[in-house]
This record gives C-alpha cells, sequence and structure tokens, in this order.
C-alpha cells in the first residue's frame, strides 16, 4: 500500500478531471487517496473581493466532495514547505497527481516542486487538462510557436481534440487523514470564507456550470455571432468564469459544441475558444508579459501614471458613458462583456495613455473569471503591445463605439441611473447638450455627471506620436 496526493488547483471538479481519473484508473483499490487544496498566501490579493469569489467553490466543492464521502484535506503556507512537512509525516507518500498549470505563477510553482518530488522519490503524475490543447501541441512545421492569430488557428482546427470522459461513480474509499496541518489549512480556509464580501449573488459549482452551458447552447449559440457584439442582448455564454475555476471541462464545452448543427454562431464560439488556447501559448512562450510589452519596440514607452484620472476611470466616472457603464458593470457584478473590455482597455491606454499594467493589474483584482492569459492578451492586445497584427492606430472612439453597440442606450442606463432621462440624441455624448438644453432637463454637466475628461477627438494626434516617438 502507498500514499498517493491528488492535489486540486484550477480544476474544481470530479467530471472529466484527467488527473484524477488517470489516478483512479492507476492506483491500485488499497492506496490511500490524499486528496489536497493547497493555499499559498502570497497569491493572495487582499483588497479585492471580488477576486476571492474563487474560494466560494473552493468550498462548494469541498462540500460536494464531501457528499461522496471524500475528503479535501486543506494546506496553507509557502507550498514546498507545506509538503516537506506532509513527507515527514507520510513517508509512505509516493506519488502525486496534478493538472498542470502551463504558464504564469503557477508554470513556475510547479518547475520548483518538481525538483522537490524529485529529490523524495515522489513521482509526478501530471497533465494538461485545462485547454483544448496545450502550449506547445500547435505549433509551425519547423516547430517554432505561432506568434499570430489566424495561422494558429488554422492549424488548431485541423487538429483532433481529445474525448471527453464522463465522470462514473466512484467505488473507492478516501479516508480522512487527520494531521495539524490539515487542520490548520481548514481553520485558515474558513477565514477566507468569512473575509469574502461580494457585491453580487455568486452561484458555483459543477451544476450550475453545466446549466450554463446548456442554456446557452439552446437560446445563444446558433445567434452568437449576430448579438455577441451587444452589451445588453447578454447573448454570449458566461462560461469563463467556470473554465477559470475548472468547474466545467473545457473537452465538455468542445464536444455539446460539435453536437449542434453548423451555423456561423457556432464556428465564432470555436473561434473564441481558440483565442483561449493562443493566449495560454502566447504567455508561455513569453513569461514576463504580465510586466513587459511583447512587442520590443514598445518597451520605452512613456507610459502616464497620473491616480486621479486612473480613480475616475476605474469608478466609472470618466465622463464617456459607455467606458463608464463597463467599468461599473465589472465593479458591481465581477463581470464584463467583451465588448466594454475593449472599449475601457482602449480608453485607459489610449485616450490616457496610462500603462496597460495599470488596468490589467485592476481587472485582476475585479474579475470573478480572472485569467491571467486571457487577460493580459487582452490588455497587451488593446494597448498594442502585445502579439496582434494591427498597428497602434486602432484607437477605439468610445462615443461611436456606444451609438454603434448599444444604440438606444438602454445598457448605459442600467449602469448610470443618472443618465436615466437624458433624450438618446445626447445618451452617448451628454457634453452635446447646450445650458439651454441641461436647463431644461435640470441636469448639469459637471454636477450630475462628470464633463468628459479628455477630449478624444483632440487626443487623437498625441496618441499617434505617442506611439510613433517611441
Ligand atoms: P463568450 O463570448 O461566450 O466566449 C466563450 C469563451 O471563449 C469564454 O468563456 C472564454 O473562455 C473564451 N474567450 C472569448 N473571448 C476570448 C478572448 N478574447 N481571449 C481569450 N479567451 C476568450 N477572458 C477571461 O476568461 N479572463 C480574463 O481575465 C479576460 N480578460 C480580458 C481583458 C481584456 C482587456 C479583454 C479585451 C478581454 C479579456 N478576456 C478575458 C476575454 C473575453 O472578454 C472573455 O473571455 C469573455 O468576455 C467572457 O465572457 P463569456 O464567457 O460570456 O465569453
Amino acid at each position: 500500500m502507498s500514499k498517493i496526493v491528488m492535489w486540486f488547483r484550477k480544476d474544481l471538479r470530479l467530471d472529466d478531471n484527467t488527473a484524477f481519473s488517470h489516478l483512479l484508473k492507476q492506483s491500485k483499490e488499497t492506496d490511500e487517496v490524499m486528496c489536497i487544496f493547497q493555499l499559498n498566501p502570497s497569491q493572495f490579493i487582499k483588497k479585492s473581493y471580488n477576486h476571492d469569489a474563487f474560494f466560494l467553490s473552493v468550498q462548494t466543492f469541498y462540500k460536494e466532495l464531501r457528499k461522496r464521502q471524500i475528503p479535501l484535506h486543506f494546506l496553507y503556507g509557502d507550498p514546498e514547505e507545506n509538503f516537506t512537512a506532509l513527507k515527514e509525516t507520510f513517508d509512505d507518500w509516493d506519488a502525486v497527481y496534478f493538472n498542470k498549470d502551463e504558464r504564469g505563477f503557477g508554470r513556475v510553482r510547479d518547475q520548483k516542486l518538481a525538483d522537490f518530488f524529485e529529490q523524495h522519490q515522489i513521482q509526478i503524475h501530471a497533465y494538461q487538462d485545462s485547454h483544448l490543447h496545450g502550449v506547445e501541441e500547435i505549433t509551425k512545421p519547423t516547430g517554432e510557436s505561432y506568434k499570430v492569430f489566424t495561422p494558429y488557428y488554422k492549424q488548431w482546427q485541423l487538429r483532433s481534440k481529445r474525448p471527453y470522459k464522463k465522470q462514473q461513480v466512484i467505488e473507492r474509499i478516501f479516508p480522512e487523514i487527520g494531521h495539524p496541518l490539515f487542520d490548520e489549512g481548514k481553520k485558515q480556509f474558513n477565514e477566507i470564507i468569512k473575509q469574502i464580501k461580494l457585491p453580487f449573488d455568486y452561484e458555483c459549482g459543477e451544476t450550475v456550470a453545466e446549466d450554463y452551458l446548456k442554456k446557452f447552447i439552446t437560446n445563444g449559440l446558433h445567434e452568437y455571432q449576430s448579438k455577441r457584439d451587444y452589451p445588453l442582448a447578454d447573448q454570449t455564454s458566461k462560461l469563463s468564469r467556470f473554465l477559470r475555476t475548472g468547474e466545467l471541462s473545457i473537452r465538455k464545452v468542445w464536444h455539446a459544441i460539435q453536437a449542434e448543427p453548423e451555423s456561423t454562431g457556432r464556428q465564432t464560439f470555436i473561434s473564441e475558444l481558440c483565442w483561449r488556447d493562443f493566449y495560454n501559448m502566447i504567455y508561455f512562450n513569453h513569461p514576463k508579459q504580465k510586466d513587459q510589452e511583447i512587442k520590443e519596440q514598445y518597451r520605452e514607452l512613456q507610459w502616464h501614471y497620473d491616480e486621479q484620472l486612473f480613480e475616475k476611470w476605474r469608478e466609472g466616472k470618466t465622463g464617456y458613458p459607455i467606458v463608464d457603464a463597463g467599468m461599473r458593470q465589472l465593479n458591481q457584478t465581477g463581470w464584463m462583456h467583451n465588448r466594454l473590455r475593449m472599449i475601457v482597455a482602449s480608453f485607459l491606454t489610449k485616450d490616457l495613455m496610462i500603462d496597460w499594467r495599470m488596468g490589467e493589474r485592476y481587472f485582476q483584482e475585479k474579475l470573478i473569471d480572472y485569467d491571467s492569459a486571457s487577460n493580459i492578451g487582452g490588455w497587451q492586445w488593446a494597448a498594442s503591445t502585445g502579439t496582434d497584427a494591427v498597428p497602434y492606430f486602432r484607437i477605439f472612439n468610445p462615443t461611436t463605439q456606444g451609438e454603434k453597440f448599444d444604440p438606444t442606450g438602454a445598457f448605459i442606463r442600467m449602469y448610470l441611473p443618472e443618465l436615466n432621462d437624458l433624450p438618446n440624441e445626447y445618451i452617448h455624448c451628454p457634453s452635446k447638450m447646450s445650458k439651454k438644453v441641461q436647463e431644461s432637463l435640470g441636469f448639469y454637466l459637471g454636477d450630475h455627471y462628470p464633463k468628459p475628461m479628455v477630449d478624444h477627438q483632440k487626443i487623437r494626434p498625441e496618441i499617434l506620436a505617442f506611439f510613433k516617438n517611441s
């Protein structure tokens, strides 16, 4: 008999969990399996509440496991110290199973721990589980990695995807293992949960994730192409947060979509899943991208760091309604529609010329679907410093974006009730209202809603010069 650790991370499900199903297949009935969740305090972002929603997903997973008589043991502290202490107690521990983190913080941690496991003769069973294709699977015929999305996507489409394997009934006994480390881990976990205060409801768990998938396929998939850009339509899948926590298997999503008839909506949705893999691969190949521009020629740009302007952007008080509605959606719900993410990121990096890293970190704190690869990818795309082939003169006009994607202003009114009574002709540009109109409405710009913090039309040449002179 030996002891085996199943280390759960961003894979909070039993269904189609690659590492867990391999463990069940490869181990003996008599082996003792310890299921573990490791809490590393250096990863917590203390000032944010939205981001911590992740731990509510962990809590739900813990309860789901309990119902199946599978205890989840918590560890709290530095991972290497935790595992050292564990090995000192359980010298019959000889294998660890987990799903790999292929980039970012998790990748560095895994590399460090790989040495530790090897030193202690603990066999590592690590699997690619979180993406349809891992970071090294799709390469050019020369073996080089892709830098641009379109050729990557062409290759990606040609490659077959792994099957989805529904979790069968588990006929195994998972013992509850007593240890002061686990007691401390559970105590700390309870503390974390107690401190979470979300300004919105947060439903989570495998069953909820599956419901979202089913609802999207029935109501949104085939119209995805025509409706996905309109925040009011709210027709995107909202699956990002379940993919982030691993409450939903990406292979389950893929095969459910494959079972549907062909449509433009279905095809566009598939390309979005590819963006997720693409950015994951890019992060793997550019490990410094959280702090450093991918395009070398933009590493010396003189970004601005004006705290007051940044605060107005954060709070949704820029004077540009579509930007402000997006930011308030983020602050109030922990999620923001993709079109709005592009608009607000463009506004921060181009109109305000504020360092994209500040925006990236703010999103990290606030997004419940925060995924480092997609977020950094999205921010570097908006700042024109990333892999995108379109040059820096793509600058979103916040007024025309609003007119195009929220034509009646109904979405803006949802998040900016102070603009509720504005006639449609002014909803995207309240600063166009003359004094007389303001008086007739009893609405005064500067009092009831901020004046635009910059004049987009006038600032455009400055932005172009900012990039050109770099
Ligand atoms: P849907 O439109 O239903 O798309 C389906 C799935 O495809 C998403 O759940 C997501 O997994 C994937 N996807 C869609 N668009 C993208 C994209 N552009 N890049 C990578 N994957 C994509 N996505 C995150 O998951 N986490 C982030 O932290 C994140 N930050 C972003 C920051 C910026 C500045 C921008 C422009 C985009 C960011 N995105 C991020 C991508 C995208 O906005 C979200 O994935 C999407 O809005 C999530 O909603 P949904 O699940 O309804 O998406």
